[in-house]
């Protein structure tokens, strides 16, 4: 099974690909981490890459398109993957369709996130998570168990993403609105496209994705 998440950022695409993988035993492919680990070897690409996050702009197409074209072709995709944080423009969108048809793969469902975007950036620039097993919390909505200790691993250190503050997270719904929204007729022409209500609960969000997976 191949899934995108659509939806712009703090949607809770990422928290719902971790629940995916778990249940389905899909692979998330998460072109944002996949970029902070490129920032993180602190290559030529790296230092590129760590300009354009922390502007909230786009990287450029044909370098995702690359990234995610390798990165499927790995073993551990052969039982099927979630994207998450990519088709981002209508380009990516139409080369994605391209290269599965190519590997002979095909898309089963493409899942809008549907949230208010003034919930967005609260949601946003609260959220940090455990330096060690990057389990995510939030300041206000999900604080851990006991004051600076991972409930899940015990670690004490806490790390914030550097592009999670106001003004970045401005321009990234920008950039969101602008790029990424216009995707949504694209598959919604195909037929693939389904709509969850991402403002209740994880439990209750997950259980929508499912319902929609099991009718796919
Ligand atoms: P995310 O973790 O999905 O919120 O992505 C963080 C940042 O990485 C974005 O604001 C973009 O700058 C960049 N990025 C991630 N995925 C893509 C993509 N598919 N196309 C272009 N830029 C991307």
């Amino acid at each position: 099974m191949n899934i995108i998440l659509l939806g712009p950022p703090g949607a809770g695409k990422g928290t719902q690909a971790k629940r995916l993988e778990q249940r389905y035993r899909l692979v998330q492919l998460s072109t944002g981490d996949m970029l902070r680990a490129v920032v993180a070897s602190g290559s030529t690409l790296g230092r590129k890459a760590k300009k354009v996050m922390e502007s909230g702009q786009l990287m450029p197409d044909d370098l995702m398109i690359q990234m995610i074209s390798d990165r499927i072709e790995q073993p551990d995709c052969a039982r099927g993957f979630i994207l998450d944080g990519f088709p981002r423009t209508t380009a990516q969108a139409e080369a994605l369709d391209t290269m599965l048809k190519n590997k002979g793969l095909k898309l089963d469902s493409v899942i809008e996130m549907k949230v208010d975007p003034e919930v967005l950036v609260e949601r946003i620039t609260g959220r940090f998570s455990c330096a060690t097993c990057g389990a995510g919390y939030h300041d206000r909505f999900q604080r851990p168990k006991v004051e600076g200790v991972c409930d899940v691993c015990g670690g004490t250190e806490f790390s914030r993403r550097a592009d999670d503050n106001e003004e970045t997270v401005r321009a990234r719904l920008a950039a969101y609105r602008e790029q990424t929204a216009p995707i949504l007729p694209y598959y919604e022409s195909q037929g693939i496209l389904r709509t969850v209500d991402g403002m209740t609960d994880i439990d209750d969000v997950a259980r929508q994705i499912e319902t929609v997976l099991a009718a796919a």
